[in-house]
């Protein structure tokens, strides 16, 4: 029997069949980079990952309308413009720039459409406005702060109590009324990043920003949000406050889809704490095939070591060379699928997109291409697997 495609979503904790909002069409985004600094391989694993799952449903049938949003607006830009001399603007156009050539490397870039935040600006004044109008926000001497109170839903997705959340308070502020208050504006200081508002010159806060962009380019609702699983709390948790108290629809979002870390011999690679390996750097080493063969051969809600990586390079040069002896052998790929080699191949992918399995299905693949005799049943088999590594963005020189 044929499989279907079930994935884990964050807020059941479940794998659900998948089922899109509307027939035939899928709603994607994912939060993108904060464009402070050149992009490393636990963002490339996060950008790669969702390509492949654009792809795949692409694959299925399906019309894929994909966003990733750049944050070209936040502190984070302003503390590192300060501490290299530049100013915020010209920081985040050098990385916003570095970012897209990074991603066009990587073949990460071939569905999905990059958004800056900083285009939607008057779109999250409109909505912070409308929050304090719907009484689930306050304005209090230049900062807005969601107000926690009014959504008793909030932990729903990071599956948190009342009682576990209020031992984390967020953002530590005299001005705020709960605890777990977030702001949707702040003031700020630098003459550069700020905009007018009925509030004062300010700066949207980053868990504002995704909503403007997604309610502007996917409607109120959408199928999937994906990103890195540290954005669960608050940040995604923040977003479902905020849209469903916008307009009062459930559930903004039907599936949350996240992605594991990509560790550096044990340790957590983050820029914070300078243990970094960037999608450059590896680019140096390695070629854009064995990188995505690396980033793909682990589950993605499993975490991975920078460790297996050139034994994911090994993997990619046998396989290509089995590839190659079967291209030689058979001759061109046929136009017509081996279904069972395919199916093998989807039943992988659609458990919880299982590419680790998916990448096993061709090298057996492969294998049995050898061990066909029937020069026609061969070429199908090829023309199967030729589909299946289009899919995964992982060449294997079969055309
Ligand atoms: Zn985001």
């Amino acid at each position: 029997m044929r499989s279907r495609l079930v994935v884990f979503n964050t807020l059941s904790r479940e794998k659900e069949p998948f089922v899109s909002l509307r027939r035939g069409k899928v709603q994607m985004f994912v939060c993108g980079p904060t464009v402070q600094d050149y992009i490393h391989l636990g963002h490339a694993r996060t950008y790669i990952f969702y390509d492949v799952v654009a792809r795949y449903l692409t694959h299925l049938g399906y019309k894929v309308r994909f966003v990733l949003n750049i944050t070209d607006v936040d502190e984070r830009i302003t503390d590192e413009a300060k501490r290299t001399g530049m100013t915020p603007f010209a920081l985040a156009r050098k990385y916003s720039r570095a970012f897209v050539e990074d991603m066009a490397r990587l073949k990460a870039d071939t569905i999905c459409r990059f958004e800056p935040v900083s285009k939607y600006v008057d779109k999250m004044i409109e909505q912070v406005s409308l929050l304090i109008r719907k009484g689930h926000a306050y304005a209090v001497d230049g900062w807005v702060y969601f107000d926690i109170s009014t959504f008793p839903n909030f932990g729903k997705l990071s599956h948190q109590s009342s009682r576990e959340l209020s031992l984390r308070p967020l953002e530590l502020s005299i001005w705020k009324r709960n605890l777990l208050d977030f702001s949707l504006w702040h003031p700020r200081t630098l003459v550069e990043g700020k905009w007018d508002s009925p509030w004062g010159m300010g700066s949207p806060s980053w868990h504002i920003q995704d909503i403007a962009v997604t309610a502007s380019l996917l409607g109120p609702q959408y199928d999937l949000h994906g990103g890195a699983y540290e954005l669960i709390y608050p940040h995604h948790e923040a977003e479902i406050a905020e849209a469903e108290s916008l307009t009062s629809l459930r559930p903004f979002v039907k599936y949350w889809v996240h992605t594991r870390l990509v560790n550096i011999k044990g340790e957590k690679m983050s820029k914070s704490s300078g243990n970094v390996y960037t999608v450059r750097d590896a680019l140096r080493s390695y070629s854009v095939n064995q990188i995505r063969m690396f980033l793909l051969s682990r589950h993605y809600r499993r975490d991975m070591d920078i460790r297996g990586i050139d034994s994911a390079a090994k993997t990619y040069n046998r396989l290509r060379g089995m590839a190659e002896k079967c291209r030689r052998a058979v001759g061109a790929a046929s136009k017509e699928y081996d279904e069972e080699s395919l199916q093998h191949f989807c039943d992988a992918m659609n458990d919880d997109f299982d590419t680790p399995l998916a990448l096993r299905a061709l090298g057996e693949g492969l294998v049995s291409t050898s061990n066909t005799r029937s020069a026609t049943a061969a070429a199908r088999k090829l023309a199967s697997i030729r589909l299946a590594t289009s899919i995964l963005g992982v060449d294997l020189g079969l055309g």
